[in-house]
């Protein structure tokens, strides 16, 4: 029988002990933290005395922080070096905790608490971080349903589950019906352009099945490259049209058609909006998000197409004449366009990724990241000794005249057992304690390659341009953790944000990586030590807002459409849904897709992800980080370089160290003394007028 008190999951007085966690560790570490949380709850809703930040909202915190902290660990070490014993652990505990937590968010004793505290003489003489907590409790139990009565409780109790089954179907059919696809070419003379790694992969696909030939699906990596490449236009529209049709009434079986779920989900959104007082469900996702109201989103949509559309209709024409005059397509289609485009970018700007990648080895890149911290937050980051998981994770301290800001783990490359993709994740959030103030510190999780031995000398890693893009991204979410200097808990670093304003300093940190004073740092081709040559840095750039207009205008079709249908619709109306996205298509589209297009019926972000009414943010924070980046820029006028201190400590102070203590929009007006504008985006994707 494991020792509680030497469970090392339950230790909380340093960074999590590694080497000494076992997956035994889990289920006793949380049942016991589960328990002491549920008994600390039941005082606090029971608790007559008035009702202070100090002995209920701390308490709270204090209990909900343990569980969340080594959950946290378990999470993470599920996601970066799983194994069978350590997923069996996370799946037999996680149900727990998840009933916890929706549990915690229905408890009308504990709303009850916070409305008392919310009424008392204290809230007038606590902090803005305090009163803000208090004000995002009040509004989550109300969006959790916690004031309705009993009958009505029970109904959006029901809306709940109902819409979780039926998004789950959603995403299954759109599963379904990609998996059930197949196109099979036997003649390889069929797949003319295809490079030659795409038809390795379609023919080990099709020996897997036993059958001789090339075997395409509808999983992206397989029939992109088809609409990219194919010179054989019958084969293009072939798989266009199997796309474009799937899980809807023209796909291949009908128990996958997505149409009835679609109308049933949108029925329940508008029902539970009602019942919590809202007119519709757009409203109730706009709560907790900086845009204010559906028409503030769809206006800014609008402006935006409206910006665009020259830019799109100018690539339109020039993709069109390119693909007459030099591929002799006359009448471009939609399985063309993209064939065309490719083509088309090709020949304009003639360089490839491989090229490029030559100059951007590791310890360079993150030289170079280092250096563009150093510069603009005034920090030093240094490598610590600490316990990981793994041996080539690496361990940094961020410090400021020498005194201790933050600390950070670096997990750079791919591995077996470790989940795809980049992210950054907590693993310890600042807060001031009895003891004093608790630091930060953070996971940087990446999936690079790593480094490889040729002839016994190790080769450092190289990264592709996109993979630099991608660290200063997540290092952008990193250093909202990092740099917070909120001493409360629920809303320091990015605790507490707005959704569609939590991109912010992440997009923001994308900028560094196009400017030539930066990357001058950052590159050191492999074989020469030579850094990267100007005409290729001007290539770059060049390539950099390629068909711009046409995609902003593509990502605005979605979020309009996605706005409209859970704004004041008659979802009763026959054929709705297909007639919104019509309409939406009339307004902002230039490449308007054919009848048959049935994109909807596969849009999972908003029927099975987390993104209904909420598509817009990737634009919304999109136009903050592009326009705080603008003051970097008009700083390079005057001081030379986008790497300003002065900018940067504003940025730092205003932004960066509020976290989610005030709104987000009096957070990006502290920095720029001003509301934001959509001019710097414009131009960053050459679409200025
Ligand atoms: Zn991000």
């Amino acid at each position: 029988m494991l020792n509680i008190e030497q469970n090392p999951l339950l230790d909380f007085s340093g960074l999590p002990r590694f080497s000494d966690i076992k997956p035994e560790h889990v289920a006793p570490a949380i049942d016991f933290l589960l328990h002491e949380a549920r008994g600390v709850i039941e005082e606090l809703e029971n608790q007559t005395l008035p009702v202070s930040w100090n002995n209920f909202v701390e308490p709270l915190e204090d209990t909900t922080e343990k569980l969340a902290r080594a959950w946290g660990i378990v999470g993470h070490l599920n996601a970066v070096v799983d194994t069978p014993e350590l997923r069996a652990a996370y799946n037999d505990n996680q149900g727990k905790l998840t009933e916890f937590w929706t549990a915690l968010g229905q408890n009308l004793a504990l709303y009850q608490q916070y409305k008392r505290l919310h009424a008392s003489s204290e809230y007038g003489q606590m902090s803005a971080a305090r009163q803000k907590i208090i004000q995002n409790a009040l509004r989550d139990f109300k969006l959790g349903g916690a004031e309705l009565d009993a009958e009505k409780k029970a109904r959006y109790a029901e809306i709940q589950d109902k819409i979780s089954e039926l998004t789950t179907k959603f995403s299954e059919n759109v599963l379904d019906a990609t998996n059930h696809y197949e196109l099979l070419v036997n003649k390889v003379d069929d797949l003319k352009g295809l490079p030659d790694d795409v038809l390795q992969s379609a023919k080990s696909v099709a020996e897997k099945d036993g059958k001789s030939g090339y075997k395409f699906t509808l999983h992206f990596p397989s029939y992109f490259p088809m609409l990219q490449y194919a010179e054989n236009r019958q084969l293009r529209e072939t798989i266009y049209r199997a796309n474009a049709t799937k899980a809807s009434e023209l796909g291949s079986k009908p128990e996958w058609d997505n149409s009835e779920l679609i109308h049933s989900i949108l029925r329940l959104r508008k029902e539970e909006a009602t019942l919590l007082g809202y007119q519709n469900f757009a409203e109730v996702s706009l709560v907790s998000k900086m845009a204010e109201s559906p028409q503030q989103v769809s206006q800014f949509l609008e402006e935006l197409a409206t910006r665009a559309r020259p830019f799109a209709e100018n690539d339109l024409a020039q993709l069109r004449d390119f693909a007459r005059e030099e591929l002799g397509i006359d009448d471009m289609q939609a399985w063309d366009s993209t064939y065309a485009s490719e083509k088309l970018r090709e020949k304009r700007y003639a360089f490839s990724e491989q090229e490029l990648k030559q100059y951007f080895p590791e310890h360079k890149v993150i030289a170079g990241l280092f250096r563009v911290i150093r510069s603009l937050f005034d920090v030093e980051i240094s490598v610590e000794q600490a316990e990981t998981w793994h041996p080539d994770v690496q361990f940094y301290r961020i410090t400021r005249e020498g005194k201790l800001i933050g600390q950070f783990y670096l997990d750079l490359y791919a591995r077996n057992g470790k989940r795809g993709g980049a992210w950054m994740d907590d693993a310890r959030s600042r807060r001031r304690t009895a003891d004093g103030i608790q630091t930060p510190v953070a996971y940087l999780t990446c999936n690079f390659n790593e480094p490889i031995i040729v002839d016994g000398i190790k080769k450092p890693a190289t990264f592709s341009h996109d993979e630099v893009i991608t660290i200063f991204h997540e290092f952008g979410h990193g250093l909202h953790h990092l740099l917070t200097q909120v001493d409360d808990l629920s809303v320091s670093g990015i605790s507490g944000v707005e959704w569609d304003a939590v991109e912010l300093p992440s997009q923001f940190m994308e900028n560094f990586c196009w400017e030539w004073d930066v990357l001058q740092h950052m590159t050191a081709h492999v074989e020469t030590g030579e850094s990267l040559p100007r005409p290729l840095f001007d290539k770059m750039i060049a390539a950099k807002n390629f068909q711009s207009g046409l995609q902003t205008l593509r990502q605005i079709e979605f979020s309009l459409f996605d706005m409209r249908l859970h704004d004041n619709l008659d979802i009763d109306a026959p054929n709705i849904v297909q007639t919104v996205l019509d309409q939406v298509r009339d307004e902002v589209a230039v490449l308007v897709p054919p009848p048959f297009n049935r994109f909807q019926h596969s849009f999972g972000h908003i029927f099975s992800g987390g993104y209904a009414a909420g598509y817009f943010s990737y634009k919304w924070a999109e136009v903050l980080s592009a326009d705080a980046y603008a003051a970097f820029e008009e700083a390079m006028a005057s001081e030379g370089s986008t790497l300003s201190r002065r900018i940067g400590e504003k940025f730092q102070r205003e932004i960066l160290e509020v976290g989610g203590s005030r709104p987000a929009l009096a957070s990006f007006t502290a920095f720029r003394g001003r509301e934001p504008k959509i001019d710097a985006l414009l131009r960053h994707h050459g679409m200025a007028a």
